[in-house]
């Protein structure tokens, strides 16, 4: 079973807010008549021997409780024998959905689309900024594999932190590379997609558009790679406030049909 669940969050967002709204403009393109309910593989997506819908986390103001609230929402999912599909909110929601998977991180990899590293001690102040979730990851132990695609933005103290915990950076020139790694993985997988890893003329809808990044193409054809188990995944910082006649939640839509197909 795979639990798709909206996370209402954008309180970590260190420039823009506007993900909070992304969850229901994402379902509302997921079941929109302009298209119909399968991926290509052939799942119906409308069956919810496929994909079960439990709304979205109501969620307090403050981080922290949040956060809390986070973590044990995707407990409740995993109590269930389901597993997690979660539509962002900023990307700081990725530590505490992992939080939940504690128990069985020991053999987790996680496989990370992204135009940043997200690998920040600290940003702003904050150490749980949309900036820090994989540095939160790699120090708990949260992952045992960090692979990283799509980086574009580098800075000096990114690059040591990567360093620090052996994450494996691929740029987006890299994406075929990407491919054959993935597909060698036999440890269950955890998919944190950030659209931002997109050519952003493909994804206006974001609150950091970086360009030079990957195709929608890309992106599936790295996931079509994973011969491994999906465990959950999660599909974050689309920025409706940003987004063009909804090109943004369609892409988004899209991931959760092919990334359902995977968890199944
Ligand atoms: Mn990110
Ligand atoms: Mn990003």
């Amino acid at each position: 079973m795979i639990t798709l669940i909206g996370i209402p969050w954008d309180g970590s967002s260190s420039f823009e807010r506007g993900a909070a709204e992304a969850p229901p403009l994402i379902r509302a393109a997921l079941r929109s008549a302009s298209s119909n309910a399968f991926n290509e593989r052939g799942d119906d997506l409308s069956s919810p021997a496929v994909l079960v819908d439990a709304g979205d986390l109501s969620l307090p103001a403050a981080a922290e409780g949040a956060r809390r609230e986070i973590e044990h929402g995707m407990r409740n999912i995993l109590a269930q024998a389901s597993k997690p599909l979660a539509l962002g909110g900023d990307h700081s929601i990725t530590y505490p959905i992992l939080c939940a998977f504690r128990e069985r991180s020991a053999g987790l990899t996680v496989l990370h689309f992204d135009a940043h590293g997200d690998l920040y001690d600290s940003f702003d102040g904050d150490r749980h900024s949309h900036a820090c979730p994989f540095a939160r990851v790699m120090e708990e132990h949260l992952a045992a594999r960090l692979i990283q695609v799509g980086i574009r933005t580098l800075t000096p103290h990114q690059r040591e932190q990567s360093a620090k915990f052996g994450t494996e950076i691929f740029g987006p020139e890299r994406w075929r590379d990407v491919i054959r790694v993935v597909s060698g993985v036999r440890e269950p997988v955890y998919v944190s997609l950030d659209l931002d890893v997109l050519e952003p003329m493909l994804a206006p809808g974001l609150s950091h558009p970086e360009p030079g990044g990957l195709t929608v193409r890309d992106v599936l054809e790295v996931l079509a790679a994973l011969s491994t188990e999906v465990v959950g995944a999660d599909v974050v910082e689309y920025n409706p406030r940003n987004d063009y006649r909804d090109l943004t939640a369609r892409v988004a839509a899209k991931f959760v049909k092919e990334l359902a197909g995977l968890m199944r």
